[in-house]
């Protein structure tokens, strides 16, 4: 039985023992500095009244994350509850795909974080803030949720440990969710749709930090993703980077090595940082991010927001969006809720900034493409954001040497794009 690392337990640059090869700015920023910025990105964009109590939010953070009845009580969670670890899995039909005529080809394998409980990555983190609440005396837990995964895990932790719940959600996505807000219910959560705005995830958000700021005391705010003011994006990310640090040992076990290329989803970014973040100094390791281009990236129809976007504020955090000139962020979409969001993590920025990753945008019609792939040929129904990293390997491996091993990052099961995918892809519809 492997025991879990659940948290670096050193929030600070890893020591030159781990630099395999140093890259030098990762090396210095990749932990936020004192004013919780990644280089030039993230910071705490907030109203006075917010200050303090992240200020303290931030030094419980560190000091439970380097205490050991706190590791041990999440590692027994995520191991017993969350049911990691998860495995990583070798897709021979899928890496057969890409074998070329005069050549063997990359091998792809998914970690699969859909066999998480409550069916995506969006556990590890909840489990993380929601006992890190309970730890500290708190009664009351919010969240925003967009397609229902994060809201979900939230609101299952918080019936495990006997807190209140309340989760924010879009008009929009609260319309076409039905079943995820039942089963919210279910748990005891309340759920509160939001009108205001587009009625999508970022107003979500923006309701939940006004929440958040009407009663600072009793409740605490389960940031989604490696977004809103520090220390959120650091802390979020630091629950997620299980997902590397399995990777590589992982990794270690089955090919006695490292994988060349990472592949994931980003739509706020914390499921691809969890992926990352265990490989940010190895050079020789490939980070590939892919945003959701929706229509195309020049309908000005998607959410593709370090492709296509600028530098701003949004939520308390600087980082690249979709604004306007007025620097007001812009009406975004993608098929998929989560993923249509104006903004993204900092962190995610500041990778693009110094070129650390790379980040790409794949339609919504690429996407329900890679999503019946996966179903077809490795019997394994993906999430629609997990189908846009997917939908990247048919342009990615035509390029990879081979025998380059490429690990994607399949962050959620598929059950609830049924209908939408059904819809798109002309089945028949006999369900709804
Ligand atoms: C929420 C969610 C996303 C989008 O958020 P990230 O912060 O980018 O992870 C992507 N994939 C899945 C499976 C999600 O649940």
């Amino acid at each position: 039985m492997h025991t879990l690392t659940v948290l670096s337990g050193h929030l600070s640059p890893p020591s030159n023992g781990r630099i395999v090869k140093p890259y030098k700015s990762v090396a210095v920023k990749a932990f936020p500095d004192e004013f919780g910025k990644f280089g030039k990105f993230g910071g705490r964009f907030v109203p006075e009244v917010l200050v303090s109590a992240l200020t303290d939010l931030e030094s419980a953070f560190r000091s439970l994350a380097a205490n050991q009845e706190f590791q041990r009580k999440l590692s027994l969670i995520l191991r017993d509850y969350a049911g990691r670890e998860t495995p990583l899995y070798f897709a021979e039909n899928l890496s057969n795909k890409y074998k070329r005529s005069d050549g063997e080809g990359p091998k792809i394998y998914l970690k699969r974080e859909d066999l998480n409980h409550t069916g995506s990555h969006k556990i590890n983190n909840a489990v993380g803030q929601v006992l890190l609440a309970h730890t500290l005396g708190k009664k009351r837990i919010i969240a925003e949720t967009a397609s229902g995964q994060h809201g979900i895990a939230t609101a299952s932790l918080c019936a495990r440990l006997g807190m209140e719940c309340v989760v924010y959600m879009g008009a929009q996505d609260f319309k076409r969710d039905p079943l995820s807000i039942t089963k919210m219910h279910l748990l005891g959560a309340e759920v509160r749709a939001v009108h205001s705005g587009t009625a999508t995830l970022r107003d979500a958000v923006s309701e939940a930090i006004r929440d958040m700021v009407s009663d600072l005391n009793s409740t605490h705010y389960v940031m989604g993703s490696i977004i809103g003011p520090h220390p959120y994006p650091l802390m979020v990310r630091e629950f997620q980077a299980v997902i590397g640090r399995e990777t590589r040992r992982q990794a270690m076990e089955k090919w006695g090595g490292k994988p060349d290329v990472l592949v994931a989803c980003v739509g706020r970014g914390s499921s691809a940082i969890g992926l990352f973040h265990e490989f940010d100094w190895d050079e020789d390791v490939r980070l590939i991010g892919v945003e959701a281009a929706g229509q195309g990236l020049d309908s000005g129809r998607h959410s593709a927001a370090l492709v296509k976007g600028e530098v701003g504020v949004l939520h308390g955090a600087m980082s690249y969006l979709l604004q306007d000139d007025y620097g007001q962020t812009v009406q975004t979409h993608s098929i998929s809720p989560c993923m249509n969001y104006p903004g993204v993590g900092p962190e995610h920025s500041f990778l693009k900034g110094i070129g650390r990753a790379e980040y790409y945008g794949i339609t919504d019609h690429e996407a329900l493409q890679a999503f019946e792939r996966l179903a077809r040929l490795e019997g394994i129904v993906p999430g629609l954001e997990t189908s846009h990293a997917l939908a990247y390997l048919e342009l990615l491996c035509p390029e990879l040497p081979d025998g380059a091993r490429v690990v994607v990052n399949c962050d959620r099961e598929g059950t609830k794009d049924l209908q939408t995918v059904a819809r798109h892809l002309k089945y028949p519809n006999l369900l709804f």
